[in-house]
């Protein structure tokens, strides 16, 4: 075990990102309670719906109780789009495919499924670690009917838009943006959360801004937003009695959830302040170290910085083998691991989380497809590789990769003694 010694652990746990709140939320739930608008109705929601869609600078925003139930309304809406209404026991894509990004978190693409679809995973770039449009374009020339597009943009750091745009036309195919990790970023000056014909941000617990829960709907569809509000709330239809057309779902964000987040929405911009402070000091103070940060387009994107990771350099890796719950490594002079760097972060009370696993090497997602830029690649659970065998680019980075402790109260000298953790892991 390597030394930590002068190292004291923190007496308060440091976190990878923990909600940050600031008082205007409590006064926002007063007023709920105060007014008794304590159920899915009230000021709160209007108030948050209207301000969301301003900053994003899209027509309509409907407030749901999560980013995944966004997603989940996103994707039927889509699939009935391409393929027209499912019966009540169907979902709207019935057995179809849908190009998803696949180093994301998995609710992105569960909706996928819950829809009844075949999400087929498009393997990621190293400049964002995004999808790739390349692997998009290749996923295309073997799948040549998939019309549906689900694209992440991982740690707040937008993706290649403007090229997948352009192949999602080329292919007359949907788009539905997750925005969930990347509130506040843009890309080419605008927002995302409104590149796709479906957007989807999120207020969990550990995103940038939060209502404790909670998620939104974006589009300039009038019609859609009409629909996600109405499939929310039950699908009730227009009668004096419950009157039901279609299947519906209880997706709505309630009025005190959405005091929350009002509260928060005005420290958006500070949120996002820090943790660029903090990904440039880390940056900063590692860089003598054999690894790099996350990395994103300077040129075109501003992103919001969510979480600060690292991605450790090929030579300065010490073995390491992952199974589906376990691990075992070497430690070596000089070099380090993703697993070792945590475990010694762990003894000084810091949190810090290995990159998302890629949904291609996910037990539950090991049947489906996973394209490559060389086309259909092997869907593996665990990122052991045998000699000469190329890994994909998701794989590579969840095995050299680490999302270091974010949280935006972290203190200067919070993050100087993690740094000092991370030095002592290649020592
Ligand atoms: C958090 C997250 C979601 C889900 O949002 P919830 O509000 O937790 O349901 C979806 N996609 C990504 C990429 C996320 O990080």
């Amino acid at each position: 075990m390597k030394s930590l010694d002068g190292i004291k652990p923190f007496e308060k746990r440091v976190w990878l990102s923990s909600p940050t709140m600031h008082g205007e939320e409590l006064q926002f739930m007063q007023e709920a309670f105060e007014s008794n608008w304590m159920s899915t109705v009230g000021q709160n929601i209007n108030e948050l719906e209207r301000l969301v869609a301003e900053k994003i600078g899209c027509q309509y925003a409907v407030a749901l109780s999560a980013g995944t139930a966004a997603l989940h309304l996103a994707t039927k809406l889509a699939g009935e789009k391409l393929y027209g209404q499912a019966k009540p026991h169907e979902g709207t894509l019935r057995g179809k495919k849908a190009f998803c990004s696949d180093l994301t978190f998995d609710a992105s693409v569960n909706p996928v499924a819950y829809e009844d679809g075949e999400a087929v995973f498009i393997d990621t770039e190293g400049d964002t670690w995004n999808m790739d449009p390349l692997a998009l374009e290749k996923a295309f020339v073997l799948y040549p009917d998939v019309k549906l597009i689900v694209l992440a943009h991982l740690y707040g750091t937008p993706g290649k838009l403007s090229e997948i745009k352009e192949i999602a036309k080329k292919h007359d195919a949907l788009i539905i943006e997750d925005a969930a990790e990347s509130f506040g970023a843009k890309y080419k000056g605008m927002e995302t959360g409104n590149f796709g014909d479906y957007n989807a941000i999120s207020f969990n617990g550990n995103k940038i801004i939060t209502g404790s829960s909670g998620g939104m709907f974006l589009t300039n569809s009038r019609e859609d937003a009409d629909k996600v509000r109405k499939w929310s709330t039950q699908s009730r239809e227009d009668a004096p009695w419950y009157e039901h057309e279609e299947i519906g779902y209880n997706y709505r964000m309630s009025n005190v959830i959405a005091g929350v987040v009002r509260g928060q929405l005005p420290y958006l911009n500070e949120h996002i302040e820090r943790k660029k402070e903090i990904y440039h000091r880390y940056r900063e103070g590692l860089r003598d170290l054999p690894l790099s940060m996350n990395p994103y387009d300077k040129n075109n994107t501003e992103p919001n910085f969510w979480l600060s990771c690292i991605l450790i350099q090929e030579e300065a890796m010490s073995p390491i083998v992952r199974g589906e719950r376990e691990y075992l490594y070497q430690s070596q002079k000089g070099k380090s691991n993703p697993q070792e760097i945590m475990e010694m972060l762990t003894r000084v009370n810091a949190e810090s989380r290995p990159i998302w696993k890629p949904m291609h090497m996910q037990p539950i997602y090991r049947m489906n497809s996973f394209v490559t830029r060389e086309g259909n690649g092997r869907g593996r659970t665990n990122a052991y590789i045998d000699e000469g065998e190329i890994m994909d680019i998701g794989a590579d980075i969840f095995q050299r990769g680490l999302c270091l402790p974010s949280d935006n109260k972290m203190t200067e000298e919070e993050q100087e003694k993690i740094m000092e953790v991370i030095k002592r892991a290649f020592a």
